[in-house]
């Protein structure tokens, strides 16, 4: 489906045709993205309307991946669930996007056009955290009980382990 949209659309056609846009777009298209992920044969799902609110060009949806990003604590990866409302309105100066009403993010634009997948992009980079690291890492717990010395292998045995190996034995 994304094959047959056009990789840059001008917002303010968009929104007076009142496009919609979905569909799964891969993490290989997005450079910035896919540098920052260990899934890079992942896919992101969104959906993109356009539309008017009086004299302001919008754009709002929602984008949703699963972002795999390696734990800088215990290097091990770890899955990131992504789920994003998309709420923006297009201006052109800082002035214009001051004026934008409040539940919307300021788009800026230069010029007649955005690239859906900047958009899409944007928005996952956004969420991405600047050290991802595993809620509680297990890495980290190690670290903390480390001056506790490990207690002799022979103690931590099971009493019934032992005696089935004794049994396997004979
Ligand atoms: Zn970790």
């Amino acid at each position: 489906m994304f094959d047959h949209l056009p990789e840059f659309v001008d917002p303010t056609v968009m929104a007076e045709k009142q496009r919609r846009f979905s569909g799964a777009l891969p993490f290989a298209r997005m450079a910035r993205l896919v540098d920052a992920v260990a899934n890079r044969d992942g896919s992101a799902a969104f959906e993109l309307g356009f539309a008017k609110e009086g004299r302001h060009v919008t754009v709002t949806g929602r984008v949703r991946a699963e972002l795999a990003l390696i734990c800088q604590c215990c290097l091990a990866p770890m899955s990131v669930n992504v789920d994003v409302a998309v709420s923006l309105a297009v201006a052109r100066t800082v002035d214009e996007a001051n004026l934008l009403p409040e539940r919307y993010e300021a788009l800026m634009l230069e010029d007649d056009k955005v690239s859906l997948v900047e958009l899409v992009e944007d928005e996952l980079l956004l969420a991405v955290p600047s050290v991802p690291q595993h809620e509680s890492c297990v890495s980290a717990i190690q670290k903390a009980q480390e001056p506790e010395p490990a207690p002799p292998v022979e103690a931590r045995k099971n009493p019934f382990a032992v005696l089935a190996e004794l049994k396997k034995t004979h």
